[in-house]
């Protein structure tokens, strides 16, 4: 599905490159973009880095309140002989349970942390085991998943321009559901930059809610 958003962005004129960005750097009326393979200049930056977003704002000032749900995922062998044929969500042993092509995956509840804390496997030591007496599955396939949802106090996302900088504009925070809202997230700051309204009340999300 991302793949398939690339595309679209490409076929509308996009151009996308792929580099590590160590910093941005106010340049008269825009921006200098410090990546680790080279310098572009560039009048408007969007940080749309996810739980990262946050490190490229500290230098210039602004100390985003993100607070990081981490989240755990493993996949198992499926049994041939009984087959899951759709995600379950046990919620008494909370955990859900669905069948992807790589096997049956086993997720985990929230854990609350810093972002790059040392994994700890023991909300999914606990669940496999009330997962198989759901339905039986064999062996763990490659390694255990962990990724870190950016989640702002009150769970809305920052989308608009920066409070103190011209030409920067923040997109990040979609906490649990950014897969989902991320492309909204996205067309309402091409309309700003745009100078055009946005298809939703932006004013909820504004970054001035918690930056000065
Ligand atoms: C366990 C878990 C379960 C989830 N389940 C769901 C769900 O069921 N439904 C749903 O809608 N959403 C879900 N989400 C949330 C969703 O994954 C995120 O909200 C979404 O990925 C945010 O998209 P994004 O593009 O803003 O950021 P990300 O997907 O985090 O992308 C940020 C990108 O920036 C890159 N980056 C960071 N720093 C730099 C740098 N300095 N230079 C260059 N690149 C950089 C990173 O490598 C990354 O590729 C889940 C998240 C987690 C962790």
């Amino acid at each position: 599905m991302v793949k398939a958003y690339a595309r679209m962005f490409e076929d509308a004129g996009g151009i996308i490159l792929q580099s590590e960005i160590k910093s941005i750097v106010p340049d008269g009326d825009g921006w200098r973009v410090m990546l680790s393979d080279g310098t572009m200049t560039t009048r408007h930056v969007v940080i749309a880095l996810g739980p990262w977003s946050s490190d490229l704002l500290r230098p210039l000032g602004y100390h985003v309140p993100l607070a990081f749900e981490r989240g755990y995922h493993r996949e198992f062998k499926p049994n041939p002989a009984r087959t899951l044929q759709r995600p379950i969500h046990d919620a008494e042993g909370s955990f859900l349970m669905t069948p992807m092509e790589q096997g049956i995956r086993i997720t985990t509840g929230v854990e609350l942390t810093d972002r790059d804390a040392p994994s700890s496997f023991a909300q999914l030591e606990a669940v496999v085991p009330l997962a198989h007496g759901v339905v039986e599955f064999g062996e763990a396939v490659g390694e255990p998943w962990r990724g870190s949802r950016p989640t702002l106090p009150d769970s809305l996302p920052m989308i608009g321009p920066a409070p103190r900088h011209g030409g920067l504009w923040l997109a990040f925070g979609n906490q649990h559901i950014g897969f989902t809202t991320g492309p909204a997230t996205g067309a309402a700051i091409a309309a700003m930059i745009a100078g055009a309204a946005p298809s939703f009340e932006v004013g909820p999300f504004s970054p001035s809610r918690y930056l000065s």
